[in-house]
């Protein structure tokens, strides 16, 4: 199917938008631009590039190339030392508050041509809701867009929004935090319609101290829902501390459960199964009959690297659960009890959990344990997982025979790993995103 023409600010607009200052101006100050983007290599003909300067890249260095793949003018916060003179400049303060103000302003465009905007923030299940959400959405007869892959940070949020268009019926936009404050910035800009939170866990402790911030942190999201909106969150007993719940008045506040629907869901685990419920929740608030959300969930198909079931009707293999997506104890607890339900030998293969601040090698050690408990084998890869378990009193249940723990990764260690399966076990392939524990199925496949 083509799409229209994607037309969004004109040049004239983004430059009062931003408070910005031609350095040179654009010859089409009143024609609206495709789109907006921040990295030369993706930019499409007539976008306007946004020069971000990043921790290791300037975007001032990459202008002329912008130019070259056909920017119709560049954002910028200094003149860059090359660009060609055909390439109209608009000066901002920060490049980055610009495209966050652009965004903001894209959202009230969107509201006025009805477009709603779904906001899902969580520690757990962010990706894998949306993904629910738009299969339910689309079955129901409903044209949208959503967050490119987990774009839900400072850049990727405002991204996200303005590539949404306002004849859409709707925008899906996850917002994630690392920092105390995030969740209240990203949301001030999405205001959403919907708001959903799917789940608290210990997600950047070093930064949120522990769940009662990252609680604080969440459902700030529900106080920037938009007036009439709906805030989605957790029924109580899901939820492992108390949300401060301080909805505004016109906002109705839902709490969800699992929903009978969800049971059909083809995705392994309960905390799929309530990813799923929520998405159901969403679809009837746009209107989605039952019957259709149904049939939507029972072909639902997993979000890349979390909850993918392999080889499941191939003897000679064991079945594996790709869940390698990302890792925090909390998403390792829940996909510990999906493994728990699996019948026949168990495996975890388990790496490390990053990102866990003071609080990391007693969270290794406790996840250890309960893996140990759970699984017939436990094979552990990276170095917390070897210092955690090295440490005196770190006696993890069971008898050595059933773990290993090969502390770096190697080609023989995915080798010796492998060795470790049989046809018919259950595999939990499950650690942190820089550990890419996918990195195992190849030498599995070829292995087997
Ligand atoms: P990230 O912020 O790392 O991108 P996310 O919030 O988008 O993560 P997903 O990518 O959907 O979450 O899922 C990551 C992992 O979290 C899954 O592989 C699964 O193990 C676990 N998970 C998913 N949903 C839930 C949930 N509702 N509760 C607990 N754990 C969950």
């Amino acid at each position: 199917m083509s799409h229209p023409r994607h037309r969004l600010f004109t040049p004239a607009e983004i430059a009062a938008v931003t408070a910005g200052r031609w350095l040179r101006s654009s010859p089409r100050l009143a024609e609206p631009i495709a789109g907006i983007g921040i990295d030369s290599r993706t930019l499409a003909p007539g976008e306007a590039y946004v020069a971000i300067v990043g921790e290791r890249f300037d975007g001032h260095d990459f202008v002329s190339a912008a130019a070259g793949a056909g920017a119709a003018l560049a954002l910028v916060e200094r003149a860059p030392a090359q660009a060609p003179a055909s390439l109209p400049l608009l000066q901002v303060g920060s490049c980055v508050a610009a495209l966050q103000a652009l965004a903001a302003a894209w959202r009230e465009r969107l509201h006025a041509g009805g477009c709603r905007v779904v906001g899902i923030c969580g520690s757990n299940g962010k990706t894998t809701t949306r993904h629910l959400i738009h299969q339910l959405l689309h079955a129901g007869g409903l044209a949208g867009s959503q967050s490119p892959k987990s774009f839900n940070n400072h850049l990727g949020v405002p991204l996200t929004l303005l590539t949404a268009r306002p004849e859409h019926a709707y925008l899906l936009c996850e917002i994630g935090t690392n920092h105390p404050g995030e969740i209240a910035a990203l949301g001030a800009i999405v205001r959403p319609d919907i708001a959903v939170l799917t789940s608290l866990g210990e997600e950047h402790l070093e930064f949120f101290g522990d769940l009662q911030g990252v609680a604080r942190e969440e459902a700030a999201l529900i106080e920037c829902v938009a007036p009439g909106g709906t805030a989605l969150v957790p029924a109580e007993g899901r939820l492992p501390v108390a949300l401060p719940l301080s909805a505004p008045s016109a906002v109705t506040l839902r709490r969800f459960d699992l929903d009978p629907l969800a049971q059909a869901l083809p995705l392994p685990g309960e905390h799929n199964r309530l990813n799923a419920s929520a998405a159901a929740a969403v679809a009837r608030l746009f209107g989605i009959h039952d019957v259709c959300i149904a049939a939507a969930i029972r072909s639902a198909s997993h979000a890349p690297l979390r909850g993918e079931v392999l080889f499941a009707d191939d003897p000679a293999r064991p079945t594996v659960i790709n869940d390698a997506y990302n890792a925090n104890p909390s998403s390792m607890r829940a996909a510990l009890a999906m493994l728990a339900a699996h019948p026949g030998r168990r495996v975890a293969v388990l790496a490390d959990m990053l990102e866990l601040g003071e609080g990391a090698a007693q969270a290794h050690r406790e996840i250890a344990d309960l893996a140990c408990a759970t699984a017939d084998l436990c094979l552990f890869v990276g170095p917390l997982f070897a210092e955690a378990l090295a440490q005196p009193g770190a006696g993890i249940g069971g008898g050595a025979d059933r773990f290993e723990i090969h502390s770096v990764w190697s080609d023989a260690v995915a080798v010796a790993i492998c060795r470790r399966l049989l046809a018919g076990d259950t595999v939990l392939l499950k650690g942190s995103r820089s550990m890419a524990l996918e990195r195992l199925l190849p030498v599995l496949e070829w292995a087997s």
